[in-house]
């Protein structure tokens, strides 16, 4: 009996590979140039960190984590995503206490949510994210912002929309609460079960409800930006007016509410608005988390942050056609002819990889013409060939596959000469 892998996720295999290693390189690249640094932490971690960190009013806490005891009765989750763990981190090395303020940071690595799998959703998904712990500058926002977004800029992504919204400090937040309890208790039993519960808990999350998004108390509930007080509002402002410094487009959305918790301030989301992309069309999301690293035990600490998926960035960039300048080929192949050339090929492929040579040979007593195949198979720039004859008279024939051009070079030399054409 065969055995299937499990739903939600998917094997990523060689040809497609190298597109994640490709948008990763990228994405790093541009996080040393903000100075943000990797940082890796486990992939489960104590249930009660994303109980508490993410919030036990949010769908992922509530149907999404895939929990488990271990054998010794502790209870796990395997992560659902990046910010709460990175918080714990922050915390329990007392990172608060380095002298490098804000300490910044960008993670990368496999999230598991028990979804409902569909394109763009996956049970197991690659978050890239950031986050920026110890700044109340809004220029902190702006930055975070512009980092997410230059790195879809930088992969080649045009069809972007950036939308953001302040959800307040905590005394605009309250103050908009208490308008939305208002605002829907009276018809609260017209809505899901779901909502029935955030009424008290988390209001804020009614507006986020999938259920009931055409239900006509939700394009009429109170806008948080009607609530916010002059220092949030302020704050607001100036995270606009850096954005328009920077050049980065955007567009306010009152409505935009994000899906976890412990979001304040600035909220953002990237959207892509290809055609073809799907009906989930959210790219990235994040915001500013005040209050997250006291929830998790450590000292009153601003935060920001964003995270996006490997998975939906590839969406994108295939539903904008833009091909990735991936390097398919490689350097040479050895085409060997004979007992002794074979075993020469071995030492000689060793040698030329030593440099650093992209290299490879026949493994399985192919002919002469089956190992061309194999050279053109591996995209192989240069073809060296080498027989009985050719050991005899210490040297190799070297073909420059794209100019069709042949060269005898003496056995000694040939390191040199390999490197030196690839150089070229
Ligand atoms: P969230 O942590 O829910 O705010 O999601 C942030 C980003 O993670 C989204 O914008 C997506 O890019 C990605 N993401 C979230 N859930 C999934 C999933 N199930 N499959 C693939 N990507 C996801």
């Amino acid at each position: 009996m065969s055995i299937q892998i499990p739903r939600g996720t998917q094997d990523i295999l060689p040809g497609v590979v190298e597109k994640w290693q490709y948008v990763e390189e990228v994405a790093k690249n541009l996080c040393h140039a903000y100075q943000y640094k990797e940082i890796r932490t486990p992939i489960f971690e104590s249930s009660d960190l994303f109980t508490r960190g993410v919030g036990d009013t949010t769908d992922i806490v509530q149907k999404e984590m895939y929990m488990f005891e271990d054998r010794g009765g502790r209870s796990l989750a395997l992560r659902p995503e990046g910010t709460a763990s990175v918080v714990r981190s922050f915390v329990g090395n007392k990172m608060f206490g380095n002298p490098g303020q804000p300490v910044k940071l960008y993670y990368s690595g496999p999230m598991f949510r028990y979804e409902r799998p569909q394109a763009g959703r996956y049970r197991q998904f690659v978050q890239f994210g950031v986050e920026a712990l110890g700044s109340e500058d809004p220029a902190i926002d702006a930055e975070v912002l512009s980092l997410a977004m230059g790195i879809y800029r930088e992969l080649g992504l045009k069809q972007l929309k950036l939308v953001i919204n302040s959800l307040g400090d905590s005394g605009s937040r309250n103050a908009h609460r208490e308008a939305l309890i208002n605002h829907f208790k009276p018809r609260i039993s017209e809505f899901c079960g779901d909502c029935q519960n955030r009424l008290e808990k988390n209001p804020l999350r009614i507006l986020d409800c999938k259920k009931d998004r055409d239900h006509e108390l939700m394009s009429s509930a109170p806008s948080i930006l009607e609530y916010l007080n002059d220092e949030s509002r302020e704050y607001f402002e100036k995270v606009q007016r850096y954005l328009s410094d920077m050049d980065v487009e955007f567009e306010v959305d009152p409505t935009l509410v994000r899906g976890l918790d412990y979001y304040n301030h600035t909220a953002f989301e990237i959207m892509s608005n290809a055609e073809g992309f799907g009906a989930i069309t959210t790219l990235c999301g994040g915001g500013r988390y005040n209050g997250l690293v006291e929830e998790i035990g450590g000292p009153e600490t601003p935060g920001i942050g964003f995270a996006f998926s490997i998975e939906r960035l590839l969406s994108a960039l295939e539903a904008e056609g833009v091909n990735l300048p991936i390097n398919e080929g490689i350097d040479l192949f050895i085409v060997s002819l004979g007992d002794e050339a074979k075993d020469y090929a071995v030492k000689l492929l060793h040698k030329v990889r030593r440099e650093g040579i992209a290299s490879e040979k026949d493994y399985l007593d192919r002919k002469l013409k089956a190992q061309f195949k194999a050279a053109d198979r591996c995209k192989a720039k240069y073809v060296a060939v080498i027989g009985e004859n050719e050991l005899k008279e210490n040297k190799i024939n070297l073909k420059d596959m794209a100019t069709g051009e042949q060269e005898e070079v003496n056995l000694d030399h040939f390191v040199d000469r390999i490197k030196g054409k690839l150089s070229k």
